[in-house]
């Protein structure tokens, strides 16, 4: 798989220009997205604008930027004023934003190359990224099974080798869960550490962006791309850059293993994860056993409160201002309700009734307060378990890439957030990385969590145990542009 530093070495030894570079990534985008359903849109013009201005610094012998003409994939959820940005749903089909978010203005100052926007579930609700409206986006490992959910696009683009690097948006797992389907590293940073100005909103108090990398140093580079204190988002608290902090030591380091998150698992992950804490004990680390009662509580609370904060929030798509209209309708009452039953896709539709419902009145104390209060009980265990370890070590996902129409219930797709959405619950910075395969050659991924603002921590293990590994856990599909 491509890495960022191999794309800087052929630019700044001008064995390519990045116009070339950007040229190949292109093409490669449109020759692979009828496999792949990648990328919702390719910006084949902004990406060769960006390469132009990279090929004229190059030119006069200016030192480059960490991301300047690295070709990469933003998701379809993060505004970008003169493209297409469609949320993979029908209402923004053709809404074309005004502004950019915080993260595409830092990427753009230095002139990163977008190929183009990533696919995702709709309004980045999902598991698998089989609830876009254009269809869901295929893993480059096996294109008969999904690259996960929601920023599922990212990923494929990523791991088919059409993009370097991306940005996804982590709500409930949405950047942990598609890197781990699809052999990748995926950071959920601390919430507040990026802006979510410009990031279209699902659940405010829980979505984060970050980003997904083939490696953990690109991790750490990208991080540092976006992690700067922003005053257009109140959330915003910015954080430090990371990449010079990683040591690549875990001597004495105390990683935490709560047997909650290991209940039931398929024996392809548990034993590619008891590998992966043998080696870390072997490295040095040291393992804490520890118990996390309130993890069976993590997914109500995550739905109550994400459902909650997404009716509010999808309560602006109204086809007066923007998006979707309807055609046929008698008054405004009317007009209304048809734009929104025909803009929305099913399952949007099914979290905007619920999120309503739990916080209607008669019910808002059975459900959302009660939620609250879980969440509060959620942070304190998690503060408890850190008062004993610096990271914690879990599962990313209890399964591996799910087959397309796997005919999941929507409680059982829920059920595959288990290991990620606490993280968000509580706030946390949390990364995955890949550590086996099952038996079929899908990829596991393997969570490490840490404290708030302790990405550095984090990556630092996760670092470490990608070196030891001599990344061998990093199959590159067979497609794609290959440097
Ligand atoms: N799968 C979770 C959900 O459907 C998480 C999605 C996300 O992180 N955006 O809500």
């Amino acid at each position: 798989m491509n890495k960022i530093s191999d794309v800087r070495r052929l630019l700044e030894s001008r064995e390519i220009s990045c116009r070339e570079l950007t040229q190949r990534f292109l093409s490669a985008a449109k020759a692979e997205n009828p496999a792949l359903n990648a990328y919702i849109s390719v910006t084949e013009q902004t990406a060769l604008d960006a390469a132009s201005a990279v090929d004229q610094k190059l030119h006069k012998g200016e030192a480059l930027a960490a991301l300047e003409g690295v070709p990469f994939v933003l998701k379809d959820n993060i505004s970008t004023a003169g493209l297409k940005t469609t949320c993979a749903s029908h209402m923004l089909e053709n809404y074309t934003p005004i502004y950019d978010a915080a993260v595409w203005e830092s990427l753009k100052s230095q002139n990163a190359v977008i190929i183009g926007k990533g696919n995702m579930d709709e309004f980045a609700m999902g598991s698998t990224c089989e609830n876009s409206y254009f269809g869901g986006a295929k893993n480059p490992h096996n294109t008969l099974h999904v690259a996960g959910g929601s920023s599922g696009g990212v990923a494929s683009a990523i791991a088919g080798n059409v993009a370097v690097y991306g940005l996804g948006s982590d709500t409930g797992g949405s950047i942990r869960m598609p890197a781990s389907f699809c052999g990748l590293v995926g950071l959920k940073p601390t919430y507040g550490a990026v802006s979510r100005r410009g990031l279209i909103a699902y659940g405010s108090s829980l979505d984060q962006i970050g980003p997904i990398t083939t490696c953990v140093e690109d991790a750490a580079l990208v991080f540092d791309a976006i992690c700067a204190k922003d005053p257009g988002d109140m959330t915003s608290h910015g954080s430090e850059p990371v990449s010079g902090k990683l040591t690549g030591s875990v001597k004495g380091l105390k990683i935490g293993i709560a047997k909650e998150y290991f209940e039931g698992l398929p024996e392809a992950i548990q034993t590619a994860l008891d590998a992966a804490v043998r080696l870390y004990e072997k490295m040095g680390a040291q393992i804490v056993h520890l118990e996390f009662p309130m993890l069976k509580y993590s997914l109500p609370t995550y739905y109550i409160l994400a459902w909650a904060e997404a009716s509010s929030n999808l309560g602006r798509y109204d086809g007066l201002r923007y998006g979707h209209r309807a055609e046929d309708f008698t008054d405004l009452d009317d007009f209304i309700c048809r734009t929104r039953s025909e803009g929305f896709g099913k399952e949007v539709r099914q979290r905007i009734l619920l999120g309503t419902y739990v916080l209607s009145a008669g019910y808002y104390d059975a459900y959302y307060n009660k939620a609250q209060l879980l969440r509060k009980s959620i942070k304190n265990e998690f503060s408890k378990m850190f008062s004993r370890c610096d990271v914690l070590l879990t599962p990313t996902v209890p399964v591996t890439a799910l087959k397309f129409g796997a005919n999941l219930t929507p409680v059982e797709t829920y059920q595959t957030d288990i290991c990620t959405c606490s993280v968000n619950i509580a706030g946390l910075p949390a990364v995955s990385i890949p550590c086996g395969f099952d038996n079929t050659g899908l990829p596991i991924g393997m969570q490490l969590i840490g404290e708030k603002f302790n990405e550095a921590g984090i990556l630092n293990a996760a670092g470490a145990y990608e070196r030891e590994t001599a990344q061998s856990f990093m199959k590159t599909a067979d497609m794609g542009v290959k440097l």
